[in-house]
């Protein structure tokens, strides 16, 4: 292959797409545009930027950025996970039917049940990792199935490709929530996802100091619609919030390494220990989709999940944990430990999280870009607490 042609790799994008030396100053770094508007030339004559919530130039920056990471034709950022996902609904209309999976990150089926279900869009829930209940939950005012995989706790997949094949025979979107994976190891797009969302608080930004949300698109009318709802609603990332996110992407790819790399090793020590009577991981052999995770994806990632055996003994090494924080999110380069019965699932109730398997025992790890063995260590001595 001719080298100048072909197209960069995931790092050097991540480096430089959007990301190109400041064309007045030479400055290396995007500058922070902190305006509120621009000065025009004469009535009607300006250099494309009117007011800030239409557009704003290191705003630009990252959703170029973020669009060739996905392979998607431009995206557009919003000011948080929740407000991107809320942008992209508005796609849809009163009667449309959308098919979502029934393990979603919380605050989704809360704003399908309890805001867009008002405004008359219906909401079936299914077990996305059997493509064919997706294709029997697909009716004829079905427009669109929302993924997430791997599922947050229960690290389940759902096959991308063959889920992709039956929305494109349906004539249904597939939107795709990439927030665990991350480009570097998952590229929905590739596999045929019309939409890729993000909460770009995880592990885009990856240093826990801030919120943001990013839709990739693949087809020219999404970027219209989404440009509008910035403009529309106005739930834009603010500058500031954009350069952190442009910051934190220069390193997506080593990060991602070290996450994989400390993952695996967390996941093998817990497997082995005692007092831990089940692991979720992809990257385990005897993860139930272990085949597919190595098709899919390009690494296993760093959210693990596991069992202590029931809330007390939870209780009892959470309290213990001292290089590991407890606290909700995840993707930073702190490891953060939670409990899902009582944090990011305590929402979906007791019945929900029986239905799906979330146990009062069980504790999810994001596992952090420390030195393994210090992770290890501190886990290590909370599990002794049981
Ligand atoms: C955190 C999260 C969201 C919501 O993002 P916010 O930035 O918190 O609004 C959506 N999906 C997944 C998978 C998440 O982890």
């Amino acid at each position: 292959m001719n080298k100048k042609t072909s197209t960069p790799g995931f790092a050097t994008r991540a480096i430089h797409t959007g990301q190109e030396p400041d064309a007045e100053t030479g400055a290396v770094t995007v500058p922070i545009y902190a305006t509120s508007t621009y000065v025009q030339q004469e009535i009607g004559k300006h250099k494309g930027y009117e007011y800030a919530r239409v557009s704003n130039p290191t705003r630009t920056r990252l959703e170029e950025n973020l669009a060739s990471l996905e392979g998607g034709i431009a995206s557009r950022v919003f000011a948080s996970g929740m407000a991107a996902i809320n942008a992209l609904c508005t796609m849809y209309k009163s009667g449309d039917h959308v098919v979502a999976g029934n393990n979603l990150y919380g605050g989704v089926p809360r704003l399908f049940n309890q805001v867009l279900a008002g405004y008359g869009i219906e909401f079936a829930y299914v077990d996305t990792s059997d493509v064919r209940s997706v294709e029997r939950a697909i009716r004829k005012s079905t427009r669109m199935v929302y993924v997430e995989t791997p599922t947050n706790p229960l690290m389940a997949l759902s096959d991308l490709k063959a889920i992709s094949e039956v929305c494109r025979r349906k004539h249904v979107d597939l939107v795709v929530d990439n927030t665990f994976m991350s480009p570097y190891f998952q590229q929905p797009i590739a596999l045929g996802a019309d939409m890729v969302v993000h909460s770009t608080t995880k592990f885009l930004n990856g240093h826990s100091d801030g919120l943001g949300g990013v839709v990739v698109c693949t087809r020219p009318g999404q970027v219209e619609q989404l440009s509008f709802v910035q403009k529309a609603a106005g739930a834009i990332l603010s500058p500031f919030e954009c350069w952190l996110v442009l910051r934190g992407v220069k390193t997506l790819a080593v990060r991602m390494e070290q996450h994989d790399r400390n993952g695996r090793a967390v996941a093998d020590f817990l497997v082995q220990h005692k007092k831990v009577r089940k692991v979720f991981y992809p990257g385990l052999p005897d993860h139930p989709q272990f085949e597919l995770a190595k098709q899919q994806m390009t690494g296993f990632g760093a959210m693990i999940s596991f069992e202590t055996g029931s809330l007390n003994n939870a209780n009892k090494m959470l309290r213990k944990v001292r290089v590991c924080s407890l606290g909700e999110s995840l993707g930073g380069v702190e490891t953060l430990i939670s409990h899902p019965a009582t944090m990011t699932h305590a929402a979906v109730g007791e019945r929900g999280r029986k239905e799906i398997g979330i146990t009062d025992g069980m504790v999810r790890i994001s596992v952090g870009i420390e030195d393994v063995d210090d992770i290890i260590a501190d886990l290590d001595q909370a599990l002794s607490a049981i």
